[in-house]
């Protein structure tokens, strides 16, 4: 499931290869893609002919601004790719939604699953966030996003710190995977009270969740044994070989040696070492 440093990567893809370029036509076939839009037309006549200028995001959502002020949102949702193609190239399966930018490469919007969608919005501040996600949490690399702000946002919630850290409207773009990333760094239990964090705790976990996602971001995301992500270009990623915790029980703890251990909860697990994170 693609989290911040994977949609980051796509990103810094999209902003190098087609902002700048006009949107000469768009094939729209996704009935589940476009759910939101609820009709292929009206999409279409808000993107074409149109320059993309920015690739922007927010949490897990692509930003994709059009001269027109309008945004086309893209969230990737469990297993949605956006693949860079040369014209011509043959459309893979569940190929949903196709840009084209006159002559030059395609950009295809791939879905197996269609939990993802893709949308087009019209901020109320030119620039900004569309209002579908007015309830996002800051994004991490926020400057809002301090110490401070978050020891202020812990303190007064009931919850523990993994549900909390996977929380969008608490903090946007981290999921199951780096969630157990975060907290391995930050040396903080998944199941600790978010309460009861110490402003030092709470300093520790930003420093854990900036270095951890500039790392991932670094090393152009993490492709699980699925290889269901993808960068723009079709390549997996490289930050998997890194995890410490995520996916890795019964391995030494990279840090203390102990057996990384899995808890089941909600359907998902949860890897942590339960020697040096408390
Ligand atoms: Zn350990």
């Amino acid at each position: 499931v693609p989290e911040l440093p994977e949609v980051e990567t796509i990103r810094r893809d999209l902003e190098r290869e087609v902002a700048g370029l006009t949107i000469e036509r768009v094939d729209a076939t996704g009935v589940r893609t476009l759910r939101r839009t609820g009709a292929f037309e009206p999409f279409v006549r808000e993107v074409e002919g149109y320059r993309l200028t920015v690739a922007d995001r927010r949490g897990k959502y692509l930003l994709l601004r059009l001269e027109t002020g309008r945004v086309v949102v893209v969230h990737l949702g469990m297993s949605g790719q956006l693949l860079y193609a040369a014209p011509g190239t043959p459309l893979g399966p569940h190929t949903h939604v196709v840009w084209h930018f006159g002559g030059g490469p395609e950009l295809r919007f791939v879905d197996p699953r269609t939990f993802g969608e893709v949308f087009v919005s019209t901020p109320s501040q030119p620039g900004g966030v569309p209002d579908e996600l007015a309830h996002l949490g800051a994004d991490p690399f926020d400057a809002t996003l301090t110490p401070a702000t978050l020891a202020t946002g812990l303190a007064g919630r009931r919850t523990k710190l993994k549900p909390l850290l996977l929380d969008q409207r608490f903090v946007a773009g981290i999921g199951n995977m780096y969630a157990d990333e975060i907290l391995w760094a930050a040396r903080l239990g998944p199941d600790r009270p978010a309460a009861g964090t110490s402003r030092r705790e709470a300093s520790r976990l930003h420093g854990a969740i900036r270095e951890t996602l500039t790392a991932a971001v670094a090393h152009r995301g993490s492709s699980l044994a699925d290889e269901q992500y993808r960068d723009l270009y079709g390549e997996v990623g490289r930050y998997q070989a890194r995890h410490n915790a995520y996916g890795r029980e019964g391995r030494p703890c990279p840090r203390c040696g102990s057996p990384i251990r899995r808890l089941k909860a909600y359907g998902r697990s949860t890897f942590f070492c339960p020697r040096c994170q408390r």
